[in-house]
């Protein structure tokens, strides 16, 4: 392809005119992995065509939410029929009880929800609850965990733990990070003796109990046990940032998968977004009702939206809901993530090159490294020029994983068992040139 026909170069060149960097989010750009970004022109199914109309099969699906693949019937025909009941009322409808009903009935942990249009826009609001439920200031989190980009989330870790964070964006100031405390993901040892410092004026530790963005890393047992102890001890709120992994990684989320080695094991706070608005934007936070009657109208903690709750969001929402639940969704999407990643575990192997995998459910995660890490720092050490070998070397061959290595990976229930075997012979080649 020429500079004269690549229409994915001509359209970044036009786009970088007019959006900054051409995109409309950063990671879109390519600028960890180099090269021009593929503008989508179409997508079905397991696939989507760039505007070279070369077809790529999908490992990203926006990012989690398309769990059916793309254009699936159902999905299509509910959103088709809301089209034309109207766009949007800014008054309530059927629709969003019905999504409300559909999302506590699997999800166990909340008594009630509340729609919004972004999983920034949750977590932002889900943190501004905590900090009214409890009368606190300070909030934890963990480095590597993405919440959204809401200012005092955008920080990274002081010096010494009785120092709060830096802010790692331009704009935002010291002051509205300065109650945000940030600890090494899986370390218990830091955990406890930040709880010991701080645990009295922490309104709430966020985390994602999987975390999709620094590649894939689960919160270790131990580890999520204490994060559930520590805060029950302190009067502090567990928030899981389920925007990934809600309905991702099992019909429960991730909080089911936890249940299984914590008895009992529940968030106070659960964030949602992604599958539940199945390409739309719909996001949502949710708790039991005490603590969300804090929510205006009803309480003192204020927050609204024009869209949220958005008819059409809400009818592609819960069509992916109702698909999600028939009997084997889970058990086939979560073999075919396996196979894939075992079948990449092989080529990786076949070809010396170090590799480990890990997934749930329809979530994915691979590493150049023998072993799993278990924390940002070391996710970060992943020998950039061979990743980008690999994530080109399988565009190239019409395989889209994320365009950088902290991200994790997503399969669909569209993919089928040729798709994952396409994969896998690119990857065979591909693990060649590493
Ligand atoms: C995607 C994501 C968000 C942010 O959601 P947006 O809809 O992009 O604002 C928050 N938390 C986690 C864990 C995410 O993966």
């Amino acid at each position: 392809m020429t500079p004269d026909t690549d229409r994915n170069l001509q359209l970044f060149q036009r786009a970088q005119k007019v959006i900054p960097g051409g995109v409309n989010s950063p990671v879109r750009a390519f600028k960890a992995v180099g090269g021009t970004p593929r503008f989508v022109s179409r997508a079905q199914g397991a696939y989507f065509w760039d505007a070279n109309d070369k077809r790529y099969i999908d490992f990203i699906g926006s990012w989690g939410p398309m769990i059916l693949g793309h254009g699936h019937p159902a999905v299509v025909e509910a959103v088709e029929k809301a089209c034309l009941e109207g766009f949007s009322f800014g008054a309530p409808t059927e629709r969003e009880v019905e999504l409300a009903e559909e999302i506590l009935s699997l999800v166990p942990s909340m008594d009630m929800v509340r729609l919004v249009s972004s999983g920034t826009e949750a977590g932002m609001s889900a943190i501004r609850l905590a900090r009214g439920a409890t009368g606190r200031t300070k909030i934890l989190k963990f480095e590597g965990c993405y919440h959204g980009h809401a200012d005092a989330l955008l920080v990274k870790a002081g010096s010494g733990l009785a120092t709060f964070g830096n802010p790692t964006s331009a704009g935002v100031p010291n002051e509205v990070v300065q109650h945000t405390l940030v600890l090494e993901y899986n370390n218990v040892a830091q955990l406890e003796e930040a709880f010991a410092l701080h645990g009295k004026d922490l309104a709430c530790l966020i985390i994602e109990p999987i975390a999709g963005n620094m590649n894939f890393v689960r919160a270790s047992v131990p580890f999520m046990q204490r994060c559930r102890e520590l805060c029950t001890e302190h009067g502090a709120l567990l928030i899981l940032d389920e925007v990934m992994t809600g309905f991702r990684v099992a019909l429960g989320s991730a909080q089911s998968v936890y249940a299984k080695s914590i008895p009992g094991f529940a968030p106070d706070i659960t964030v949602m977004g992604k599958v539940i608005g199945g390409g739309m934007p719909l996001a949502a936070f949710g708790a039991k009702r005490g603590i969300m009657e804090m929510m205006a109208p009803l309480g003192p903690v204020y927050q609204a939206g024009t869209l949220s709750g958005n008819p059409i969001a809400t009818a592609c929402g819960l069509a992916t809901l109702r698909e999600i639940q028939k009997p084997g969704f889970y058990e086939a999407l979560g073999a075919k993530t396996q196979k894939l990643m075992t079948g990449l575990k092989g080529a990786a192997d076949a070809a010396g090159v170090p590799f480990s995998v890990d997934s749930e459910g329809g979530m994915f995660g691979f590493f150049l490294f023998d072993a799993l890490p278990q924390n940002y720092a070391k996710v970060m050490t992943t020998d950039n020029k061979r990743f980008n070998t690999l994530f080109h070397g399988m565009l190239d061959r019409g395989v889209y994983f994320a365009p950088a290595l902290y991200e994790a990976g997503f399969m669909s229930a569209a993919h089928t068992e040729a798709d994952i075997a396409e994969a896998v012979a690119a990857a065979a080649d591909v693990f060649k040139l590493l």
